[in-house]
Protein backbone atom coordinates (compact mmCIF):
# COMPACT_ATOMS: atom_id res chain seq x y z
CA UNK A 1 0.00 0.00 0.00
CA UNK A 2 1.37 3.26 -1.14
CA UNK A 3 1.34 6.19 1.73
CA UNK A 4 2.88 8.51 -1.05
CA UNK A 5 -0.10 11.11 -0.22
CA UNK A 6 -1.43 11.71 3.52
CA UNK A 7 -3.60 14.44 4.64
CA UNK A 8 -1.87 17.84 5.10
CA UNK A 9 -3.52 17.46 9.41
CA UNK A 10 -1.40 14.73 9.60
CA UNK A 11 1.90 15.76 8.22
CA UNK A 12 1.59 18.51 10.62
CA UNK A 13 0.85 17.35 13.81
CA UNK A 14 2.99 13.66 13.23
CA UNK A 15 3.21 11.61 16.72
CA UNK A 16 7.05 11.30 17.76
CA UNK A 17 7.69 7.78 17.67
CA UNK A 18 7.06 5.10 19.94
CA UNK A 19 9.93 3.63 21.63
CA UNK A 20 11.61 0.51 19.50
CA UNK A 21 9.98 -2.71 20.81
CA UNK A 22 13.20 -4.53 21.15
CA UNK A 23 13.98 -2.81 24.17
CA UNK A 24 12.26 -4.73 26.52
CA UNK A 25 13.40 -7.62 24.78
CA UNK A 26 16.58 -7.78 26.36
CA UNK A 27 15.04 -7.67 29.75
CA UNK A 28 17.95 -9.50 31.48
CA UNK A 29 20.22 -7.01 33.62
CA UNK A 30 24.00 -6.25 33.61
CA UNK A 31 25.15 -7.56 37.02
CA UNK A 32 27.50 -5.23 38.94
CA UNK A 33 29.11 -8.31 40.67
CA UNK A 34 30.13 -9.78 37.58
CA UNK A 35 31.84 -6.84 35.99
CA UNK A 36 34.22 -6.42 39.29
CA UNK A 37 34.53 -10.48 39.48
CA UNK A 38 36.13 -9.75 35.50
CA UNK A 39 37.90 -6.53 36.74
CA UNK A 40 39.39 -8.31 39.10
CA UNK A 41 40.36 -11.05 37.19
CA UNK A 42 42.36 -8.57 34.64
CA UNK A 43 43.91 -6.96 37.40
CA UNK A 44 45.28 -10.29 38.22
CA UNK A 45 47.71 -10.55 35.43
CA UNK A 46 49.87 -7.72 36.55
CA UNK A 47 50.66 -5.78 33.66
CA UNK A 48 48.80 -6.34 30.23
CA UNK A 49 51.29 -3.71 28.44
CA UNK A 50 51.13 -4.86 24.85
CA UNK A 51 54.93 -5.40 24.67
CA UNK A 52 54.59 -7.54 27.71
CA UNK A 53 54.63 -11.28 28.19
CA UNK A 54 53.12 -13.54 25.83
CA UNK A 55 54.06 -16.88 27.19
CA UNK A 56 53.73 -16.76 31.13
CA UNK A 57 50.46 -18.67 32.44
CA UNK A 58 50.22 -16.13 35.14
CA UNK A 59 51.10 -13.06 33.87
CA UNK A 60 51.20 -10.33 30.95
CA UNK A 61 49.39 -9.42 27.77
CA UNK A 62 49.00 -13.34 26.33
CA UNK A 63 47.72 -14.74 29.82
CA UNK A 64 45.69 -11.60 29.38
CA UNK A 65 44.15 -12.39 25.87
CA UNK A 66 43.69 -16.26 26.48
CA UNK A 67 41.65 -15.81 29.32
CA UNK A 68 39.39 -13.29 27.37
CA UNK A 69 38.88 -16.36 24.68
CA UNK A 70 38.17 -18.63 27.24
CA UNK A 71 35.51 -16.19 28.61
CA UNK A 72 33.76 -16.15 25.03
CA UNK A 73 34.33 -19.66 24.86
CA UNK A 74 32.37 -20.34 28.16
CA UNK A 75 29.38 -18.18 27.43
CA UNK A 76 29.25 -19.34 24.18
CA UNK A 77 28.81 -22.80 25.26
CA UNK A 78 25.84 -22.10 27.19
CA UNK A 79 23.94 -20.26 24.00
CA UNK A 80 24.69 -23.65 22.39
CA UNK A 81 27.40 -22.32 20.85
CA UNK A 82 26.16 -19.24 19.13
CA UNK A 83 29.43 -17.59 20.15
CA UNK A 84 32.96 -18.62 18.10
CA UNK A 85 35.78 -17.37 19.05
CA UNK A 86 38.44 -15.85 16.75
CA UNK A 87 41.61 -14.67 17.12
CA UNK A 88 43.20 -12.48 14.56
CA UNK A 89 46.90 -10.66 14.75
CA UNK A 90 49.41 -8.71 13.22
CA UNK A 91 52.88 -7.14 13.29
CA UNK A 92 52.89 -3.78 14.11
CA UNK A 93 55.61 -1.31 14.06
CA UNK A 94 55.95 2.29 15.47
CA UNK A 95 57.59 4.71 17.77
CA UNK A 96 55.85 2.85 20.61
CA UNK A 97 57.23 -0.21 19.54
CA UNK A 98 60.42 0.39 17.14
CA UNK A 99 61.29 -2.88 17.26
CA UNK A 100 57.92 -4.41 16.48
CA UNK A 101 55.43 -6.40 18.14
CA UNK A 102 52.67 -8.80 17.34
CA UNK A 103 49.13 -7.37 18.25
CA UNK A 104 46.56 -9.50 18.37
CA UNK A 105 42.54 -9.17 18.76
CA UNK A 106 40.48 -11.55 20.47
CA UNK A 107 37.16 -11.74 18.81
CA UNK A 108 33.87 -13.67 20.40
CA UNK A 109 31.23 -14.01 16.75
CA UNK A 110 27.52 -14.55 17.61
CA UNK A 111 26.47 -15.28 14.09
CA UNK A 112 22.95 -13.05 13.07
CA UNK A 113 20.77 -14.49 10.30
CA UNK A 114 22.74 -12.26 8.13
CA UNK A 115 26.18 -13.20 8.40
CA UNK A 116 27.92 -9.46 6.36
CA UNK A 117 25.89 -7.21 8.51
CA UNK A 118 27.54 -6.56 11.86
CA UNK A 119 27.28 -4.60 15.05
CA UNK A 120 30.69 -4.59 16.40
CA UNK A 121 31.13 -3.40 20.39
CA UNK A 122 35.23 -3.08 21.64
CA UNK A 123 37.19 -2.94 24.30
CA UNK A 124 41.32 -2.66 24.97
CA UNK A 125 42.51 -4.84 27.07
CA UNK A 126 46.19 -3.73 27.38
CA UNK A 127 47.03 -1.51 30.12
CA UNK A 128 49.94 1.05 30.55
CA UNK A 129 51.97 2.75 33.76
CA UNK A 130 53.71 6.71 33.14
CA UNK A 131 56.11 5.64 30.74
CA UNK A 132 54.54 3.64 27.51
CA UNK A 133 57.23 1.47 27.00
CA UNK A 134 57.60 0.37 30.34
CA UNK A 135 56.32 -3.77 29.73
CA UNK A 136 57.11 -4.84 33.01
CA UNK A 137 55.67 -2.64 36.16
CA UNK A 138 52.65 -3.37 37.57
CA UNK A 139 49.73 -1.50 35.46
CA UNK A 140 46.39 -2.63 36.53
CA UNK A 141 44.81 -0.69 34.29
CA UNK A 142 41.18 -1.24 36.20
CA UNK A 143 39.22 1.67 34.77
CA UNK A 144 41.44 1.88 31.92
CA UNK A 145 40.75 -0.57 30.62
CA UNK A 146 39.36 -4.24 32.17
CA UNK A 147 35.92 -1.60 32.72
CA UNK A 148 35.43 -1.40 28.97
CA UNK A 149 36.69 -5.38 28.61
CA UNK A 150 34.60 -6.35 31.44
CA UNK A 151 31.30 -4.73 29.94
CA UNK A 152 32.09 -6.32 26.27
CA UNK A 153 31.94 -9.91 27.80
CA UNK A 154 28.81 -9.21 30.16
CA UNK A 155 27.13 -7.57 26.71
CA UNK A 156 28.04 -11.24 24.71
CA UNK A 157 26.71 -12.97 27.91
CA UNK A 158 23.34 -10.84 28.10
CA UNK A 159 22.83 -10.74 24.12
CA UNK A 160 23.61 -14.13 23.82
CA UNK A 161 20.31 -15.21 24.92
CA UNK A 162 18.54 -13.83 21.55
CA UNK A 163 18.98 -14.57 17.79
CA UNK A 164 19.70 -11.26 16.03
CA UNK A 165 19.37 -10.20 12.06
CA UNK A 166 23.11 -8.66 12.41
CA UNK A 167 26.06 -10.69 13.14
CA UNK A 168 27.81 -9.37 16.92
CA UNK A 169 31.24 -9.00 17.02
CA UNK A 170 32.28 -8.54 20.49
CA UNK A 171 35.73 -7.28 20.47
CA UNK A 172 38.90 -7.34 22.68
CA UNK A 173 41.90 -5.00 21.50
CA UNK A 174 45.55 -5.05 22.44
CA UNK A 175 47.92 -1.88 21.09
CA UNK A 176 45.57 0.62 22.07
CA UNK A 177 48.27 2.93 23.95
CA UNK A 178 50.77 2.20 21.21
CA UNK A 179 48.92 3.44 18.35
CA UNK A 180 45.16 2.21 18.05
CA UNK A 181 46.52 -0.93 16.29
CA UNK A 182 44.17 -3.32 17.40
CA UNK A 183 41.26 -1.85 16.39
CA UNK A 184 43.14 -0.45 13.26
CA UNK A 185 43.77 -4.23 12.21
CA UNK A 186 40.02 -5.20 13.15
CA UNK A 187 38.60 -2.20 11.04
CA UNK A 188 40.96 -3.31 8.31
CA UNK A 189 39.90 -7.34 9.19
CA UNK A 190 35.80 -5.81 8.76
CA UNK A 191 36.49 -4.06 5.36
CA UNK A 192 38.91 -7.30 4.00
CA UNK A 193 35.92 -9.58 4.79
CA UNK A 194 33.38 -7.45 3.27
CA UNK A 195 31.61 -6.78 6.75
CA UNK A 196 28.98 -4.40 5.99
CA UNK A 197 29.08 -2.33 9.59
CA UNK A 198 26.07 -1.13 11.30
CA UNK A 199 27.56 0.61 14.10
CA UNK A 200 30.75 -0.12 16.13
CA UNK A 201 30.67 0.79 19.70
CA UNK A 202 33.99 1.44 21.40
CA UNK A 203 34.18 1.40 25.20
CA UNK A 204 37.07 3.15 27.01
CA UNK A 205 37.56 4.11 30.59
CA UNK A 206 33.79 3.66 31.42
CA UNK A 207 33.83 2.95 35.56
CA UNK A 208 34.36 5.63 37.75
CA UNK A 209 32.14 8.53 38.96
CA UNK A 210 34.75 10.11 40.93
CA UNK A 211 36.96 12.54 38.67
CA UNK A 212 39.73 14.67 39.31
CA UNK A 213 40.28 16.79 42.06
CA UNK A 214 37.01 13.91 43.66
CA UNK A 215 34.20 15.69 41.28
CA UNK A 216 31.37 12.69 41.44
CA UNK A 217 29.28 12.70 38.15
CA UNK A 218 26.99 9.33 38.54
CA UNK A 219 24.13 10.04 36.47
CA UNK A 220 26.08 10.86 33.06
CA UNK A 221 27.72 9.25 30.59
CA UNK A 222 29.38 10.45 27.45
CA UNK A 223 29.10 9.51 23.86
CA UNK A 224 31.93 11.17 21.36
CA UNK A 225 30.85 11.31 17.60
CA UNK A 226 32.50 12.82 14.78
CA UNK A 227 30.75 15.77 12.91
CA UNK A 228 33.18 16.34 9.63
CA UNK A 229 33.71 12.59 8.36
CA UNK A 230 37.47 11.83 8.17
CA UNK A 231 36.42 8.85 5.54
CA UNK A 232 36.02 11.72 3.06
CA UNK A 233 38.33 14.14 0.80
CA UNK A 234 37.95 17.19 0.51
CA UNK A 235 35.64 17.32 -2.60
CA UNK A 236 33.46 14.86 -0.78
CA UNK A 237 33.66 17.50 1.67
CA UNK A 238 32.83 20.60 -0.15
CA UNK A 239 30.04 18.76 -1.96
CA UNK A 240 28.12 17.29 1.74
CA UNK A 241 28.69 21.25 2.76
CA UNK A 242 25.72 22.89 0.50
CA UNK A 243 23.20 20.09 2.72
CA UNK A 244 24.49 20.79 5.77
CA UNK A 245 24.34 17.38 7.44
CA UNK A 246 27.53 18.36 9.91
CA UNK A 247 25.11 17.54 12.50
CA UNK A 248 23.94 14.03 11.15
CA UNK A 249 26.58 11.81 9.84
CA UNK A 250 26.35 8.36 10.52
CA UNK A 251 28.65 8.25 13.75
CA UNK A 252 26.25 11.50 14.83
CA UNK A 253 23.17 9.60 13.82
CA UNK A 254 24.75 6.46 16.22
CA UNK A 255 25.51 9.14 19.07
CA UNK A 256 21.26 10.63 18.63
CA UNK A 257 20.15 7.13 18.71
CA UNK A 258 22.06 5.92 22.04
CA UNK A 259 20.91 9.10 23.83
CA UNK A 260 17.27 7.94 22.79
CA UNK A 261 17.91 4.53 23.63
CA UNK A 262 19.75 5.37 27.08
CA UNK A 263 16.00 7.51 27.45
CA UNK A 264 14.12 4.57 27.55
CA UNK A 265 16.03 2.90 30.25
CA UNK A 266 14.87 3.29 34.20
CA UNK A 267 17.02 4.62 36.75
CA UNK A 268 19.54 4.89 33.74
CA UNK A 269 22.31 7.38 33.03
CA UNK A 270 22.07 10.34 30.67
CA UNK A 271 23.56 10.42 27.60
CA UNK A 272 25.81 13.66 27.14
CA UNK A 273 26.40 13.56 23.24
CA UNK A 274 30.09 14.72 22.43
CA UNK A 275 30.04 16.61 19.38
CA UNK A 276 33.67 15.64 18.70
CA UNK A 277 35.23 12.58 17.61
CA UNK A 278 36.80 11.87 21.30
CA UNK A 279 37.96 14.04 24.16
CA UNK A 280 40.02 17.25 23.32
CA UNK A 281 42.80 16.10 20.92
CA UNK A 282 42.88 12.71 22.35
CA UNK A 283 42.15 9.36 20.39
CA UNK A 284 40.38 5.86 20.93
CA UNK A 285 39.53 2.93 19.05
CA UNK A 286 37.09 4.23 17.30
CA UNK A 287 39.16 6.39 15.13
CA UNK A 288 40.38 3.30 12.64
CA UNK A 289 36.79 2.56 11.89
CA UNK A 290 35.66 5.72 11.33
CA UNK A 291 38.35 6.45 8.86
CA UNK A 292 36.72 3.60 6.97
CA UNK A 293 33.42 5.30 6.73
CA UNK A 294 31.45 2.77 9.42
CA UNK A 295 29.42 4.55 11.64
CA UNK A 296 31.24 4.80 15.63
CA UNK A 297 31.50 6.28 18.49
CA UNK A 298 33.29 6.10 22.20
CA UNK A 299 31.78 6.22 25.15
CA UNK A 300 33.31 7.31 28.26
CA UNK A 301 32.65 8.25 31.78
CA UNK A 302 31.87 11.87 32.24
CA UNK A 303 34.25 12.81 34.92
CA UNK A 304 37.73 11.73 34.20
CA UNK A 305 40.25 11.34 36.99
CA UNK A 306 44.07 11.65 35.22
CA UNK A 307 45.60 10.86 38.74
CA UNK A 308 43.77 6.92 38.07
CA UNK A 309 45.10 6.76 34.38
CA UNK A 310 48.77 6.01 32.53
CA UNK A 311 50.63 6.25 36.53
CA UNK A 312 52.88 4.33 38.54
CA UNK A 313 51.67 2.74 41.53
CA UNK A 314 52.69 5.29 44.22
CA UNK A 315 51.70 7.82 46.78
CA UNK A 316 53.15 11.32 46.64
CA UNK A 317 52.31 14.20 49.19
CA UNK A 318 49.28 12.07 50.01
CA UNK A 319 47.68 11.59 47.03
CA UNK A 320 47.38 8.30 45.18
CA UNK A 321 48.14 7.33 41.83
CA UNK A 322 47.37 4.67 39.78
CA UNK A 323 44.28 2.53 38.02
CA UNK A 324 42.91 0.67 40.46
CA UNK A 325 40.05 -1.03 41.66
CA UNK A 326 39.59 0.95 44.73
CA UNK A 327 38.55 3.63 42.43
CA UNK A 328 35.76 2.77 40.64
CA UNK A 329 31.83 2.28 40.85
CA UNK A 330 30.28 -1.16 39.42
CA UNK A 331 26.91 -0.04 39.34
CA UNK A 332 27.44 2.79 37.18
CA UNK A 333 29.92 0.50 34.70
CA UNK A 334 26.70 -1.86 34.79
CA UNK A 335 24.36 1.22 33.66
CA UNK A 336 26.86 2.19 30.61
CA UNK A 337 27.01 -1.45 30.46
CA UNK A 338 22.68 -1.74 30.16
CA UNK A 339 22.97 0.94 27.42
CA UNK A 340 25.64 -0.77 25.39
CA UNK A 341 23.25 -3.77 25.64
CA UNK A 342 19.88 -1.97 24.54
CA UNK A 343 21.58 -0.27 21.78
CA UNK A 344 23.11 -3.21 20.21
CA UNK A 345 19.97 -5.36 20.44
CA UNK A 346 18.04 -2.12 18.72
CA UNK A 347 20.21 -1.53 15.88
CA UNK A 348 21.16 -5.99 15.38
CA UNK A 349 17.49 -6.08 15.37
CA UNK A 350 16.68 -3.72 13.00
CA UNK A 351 17.68 -4.11 9.08
CA UNK A 352 20.50 -1.52 7.71
CA UNK A 353 20.16 1.71 7.59
CA UNK A 354 18.73 2.73 4.11
CA UNK A 355 21.47 4.11 1.23
CA UNK A 356 21.06 7.09 -0.80
CA UNK A 357 18.54 9.19 0.97
CA UNK A 358 17.61 12.30 -1.27
CA UNK A 359 15.03 15.42 -0.68
CA UNK A 360 14.24 17.67 -3.48
CA UNK A 361 11.41 20.15 -3.33
CA UNK A 362 13.37 23.44 -4.78
CA UNK A 363 10.68 26.24 -5.31
CA UNK A 364 8.16 24.18 -3.51
CA UNK A 365 6.49 24.47 0.07
CA UNK A 366 6.66 20.47 -0.35
CA UNK A 367 9.28 18.01 0.42
CA UNK A 368 9.94 14.87 -1.96
CA UNK A 369 11.75 12.22 0.10
CA UNK A 370 13.10 9.00 -1.72
CA UNK A 371 15.70 6.37 -0.83
CA UNK A 372 16.34 2.79 -1.88
CA UNK A 373 15.26 -0.37 -0.89
CA UNK A 374 16.27 -2.34 2.51
CA UNK A 375 16.31 -5.65 2.46
CA UNK A 376 14.26 -7.35 4.91
CA UNK A 377 12.58 -3.49 5.82
CA UNK A 378 8.98 -3.75 6.80
CA UNK A 379 8.36 -0.27 6.74
CA UNK A 380 10.32 3.06 7.06
CA UNK A 381 10.23 5.77 9.62
CA UNK A 382 10.46 9.45 7.55
CA UNK A 383 11.99 11.79 10.26
CA UNK A 384 12.23 15.66 9.93
CA UNK A 385 13.06 18.76 12.19
CA UNK A 386 13.37 22.16 11.41
CA UNK A 387 17.07 22.79 10.34
CA UNK A 388 17.50 25.97 13.45
CA UNK A 389 17.02 21.92 16.06
CA UNK A 390 19.30 19.53 16.84
CA UNK A 391 17.16 16.32 17.45
CA UNK A 392 14.26 15.05 14.98
CA UNK A 393 10.78 16.37 16.21
CA UNK A 394 8.40 14.86 13.23
CA UNK A 395 7.82 10.98 12.15
CA UNK A 396 6.40 9.40 9.27
CA UNK A 397 6.25 5.57 9.24
CA UNK A 398 5.69 4.42 5.54
CA UNK A 399 6.04 1.25 3.42
CA UNK A 400 7.21 2.85 0.11
CA UNK A 401 10.44 3.96 -0.67
CA UNK A 402 9.61 7.67 -1.28
CA UNK A 403 7.25 10.48 0.10
CA UNK A 404 6.21 14.15 0.03
CA UNK A 405 6.09 16.11 3.18
CA UNK A 406 4.06 18.52 2.18
CA UNK A 407 3.84 22.10 3.36
CA UNK A 408 7.14 21.26 4.65
CA UNK A 409 9.44 23.39 2.80
CA UNK A 410 13.25 21.90 1.79
CA UNK A 411 15.07 25.11 2.43
CA UNK A 412 14.50 25.38 6.37
CA UNK A 413 14.15 21.24 7.06
CA UNK A 414 16.49 18.45 7.80
CA UNK A 415 14.61 15.40 6.73
CA UNK A 416 16.45 11.59 7.47
CA UNK A 417 14.61 7.42 6.91
CA UNK A 418 15.19 4.13 8.68
CA UNK A 419 14.23 1.59 8.22
CA UNK A 420 12.30 -0.86 10.80
CA UNK A 421 11.73 -4.75 11.33
CA UNK A 422 8.63 -6.37 11.46
CA UNK A 423 8.54 -6.02 15.47
CA UNK A 424 9.76 -2.27 14.80
CA UNK A 425 13.26 -2.57 15.78
CA UNK A 426 14.09 0.84 14.11
CA UNK A 427 18.03 1.37 12.12
CA UNK A 428 20.20 3.86 12.41
CA UNK A 429 18.39 7.34 10.74
CA UNK A 430 20.78 8.28 7.02
CA UNK A 431 20.44 11.62 6.76
CA UNK A 432 18.93 13.11 3.65
CA UNK A 433 20.79 15.08 0.83
CA UNK A 434 20.86 16.17 -2.64
CA UNK A 435 20.11 12.47 -5.40
CA UNK A 436 23.97 11.35 -6.10
CA UNK A 437 24.31 10.46 -9.93
CA UNK A 438 25.83 6.98 -10.13
ZN1 LIG B 1 42.08 3.51 27.20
Amino acid sequence: MSTLIVPLLLAAAAPLAPPPATQSATSAKPSATRLKADVATMVDFGTRHTASTTTDPKRGIGAARTWAARRFTEIGASCGGCITVDRISRRFTGPRAPTGVVVEDVLGIQKGRDPNRVVIVGAHIDSRVTDVMNATSDAPGANDNASGVALVLEAARLLSQRQFDATIVYAVFSGEEQGLWGAELLADTAKARGWQVSAMLNNDIVGNTVGQGGVRVADKVRVFSEGIRTSEDMVAQQGRRAEGGEDDGPSRALAKAIDGIAGGIPGGLDVMIDRRPDRFGRGGDHEPFLKLGYPAVRFSVAAENWDRQHQDLRTEKGVVYGDTIEGMDFPYLAKVTAINVATIAQIAAAPAAPEDVSIAGALSRDTTVKWTVVPGAARYRVRWRRDDSQGWTDVRDVTDTQTVLVQVPVDDTFVGVSALSTDGAESLVSFGGRERRR
